[in-house]
């Protein structure tokens, strides 16, 4: 099973017109759309996006997690481009509607979901630059398997700055379907020199790892865990996956959600991480983890990283069996526990 390209029975469909506004949502077979050839998403790209999973349990029912998280950025990341509001509860009840209606396409294995990809696109048909005033939001679903086939691996990095993803004031803080199409060239070029994923920076400060944000572990003097993450500063998407690992590493230490097999405490800061202080972690023996995380992935272990400004020197992460690092492990055992619903936390796992 490839990501992405097995689709489900049915999309859900609602387009918003100048004079009626949303028109009535339909659930209907999957297929093609049909848009004006000048439409504004093929020349302007007012287009968003969400990625969100549905995941069954042990009880066998689909559940969502966080899904208001994903509805609240998709209505952001509309707003950004001047694309027509809409109701965030009313479409997360549609897509509710959606999922029991796929509900057979979430296999109900472990590592299994089905994907959900809500998209509103600009669908003026008129070439002028200004905002569109038509627009069509459809979700679409796919099955997906797990990121990694069999055990999670470390992955590599290569930290770019004469490229960037993002940059203060810019829209790298947003899902804009915009924001990725610049990074398909660097990523061929990281893989051509042997990388996985890109390092995304700003001058020497780390900021996303490929599309998922990243996370620095690093002992302290004391022997607890400092666990580093870029601020949101505009510059990085507010992943759901950063929030509920901010959280669960923050609720750390109180009996109900401790961390598997953490005995050190943690102290996660939002804060700036520099290139030269990973360099100087490393060094000093005190970079134990990097991870990666999103929706995709839940947890991406990273073996090691090359940077131009280190010449041939990669900082090389410590080696785990199995990949992760305890704090990533711990982390991504007690999310997806928490995402099919062999756990709960705050209601984060939600009944469709
Ligand atoms: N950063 C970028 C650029 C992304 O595209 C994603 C995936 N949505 C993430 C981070 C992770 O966000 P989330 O945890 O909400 O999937």
């Amino acid at each position: 099973m490839v990501f992405g390209q097995v689709q489900t029975d049915h999309m859900l469909i609602v387009n918003y017109d100048p004079v009626k506004g949303w028109g009535a949502p339909e659930i209907k077979p999957y297929g093609p759309l049909v848009l004006d050839p000048m439409a504004s998403c093929f020349q302007y790209c007012p287009n968003v996006f969400e990625g969100m999973k549905a995941y069954v349990g042990p009880d066998g029912e689909p559940r969502l997690f966080r899904p208001q998280k994903n509805m609240e950025r998709l209505a952001r990341s509309a707003a950004r481009v001047a694309l027509p509001p809409f109701n965030p509860d009313a479409l997360l009840t549609l897509i509710k509607r959606l999922v029991a209606i796929e509900k057979r396409w979430i296999p109900n294995k472990p590592g299994y979901s089905l994907y959900l990809r809500p998209t509103v696109i600009g669908t003026r048909p008129a070439l002028g630059v200004t905002a569109s005033d038509s627009a069509c939001l459809y979700v679409v679903a796919t099955p997906t398997g797990p990121y990694f086939k069999g055990k999670a691996r470390a992955v590599s990095l290569l930290a770019v700055n004469e490229n960037v993803r993002a940059w203060p004031g810019g829209t790298g803080g947003h899902k804009l379907g915009l924001n990725y199409a610049p990074g398909f060239l660097p990523q061929r070029e990281a893989a051509k020199k042997g990388y996985d994923q890109i390092l995304w920076l700003l001058e020497d400060r780390i900021t996303e790892v490929g599309a998922m944000n990243v996370f620095v572990v690093v002992k302290r003097d004391d022997g607890d865990i400092d666990v580093f993450t870029p601020p949101l500063d505009g510059t990085i998407l507010p992943g759901v996956t950063r929030s509920s690992v901010i959280e669960l590493l923050n609720a750390h230490g109180s009996s109900a959600a401790s961390l598997p097999g953490i005995s050190q405490k943690t102290y996660v800061q939002e804060r700036t991480i520099t290139m030269p202080e990973i360099k100087s972690w490393s060094d000093a023996g005190r970079l134990l983890e990097i991870f990666g995380c999103g929706t995709a992935v839940v947890v991406a272990p990273v073996g090691r990283i090359g940077y131009s400004a280190w010449g041939d020197e990669e900082v090389v992460l410590p080696e785990h069996d199995g990949g992760h690092g305890p704090i990533g492990k711990a982390v991504c055992t007690r999310l997806t526990d928490i995402q099919t619903g062999k756990s709960q936390f705050d209601g984060w796992s939600v009944p469709v």
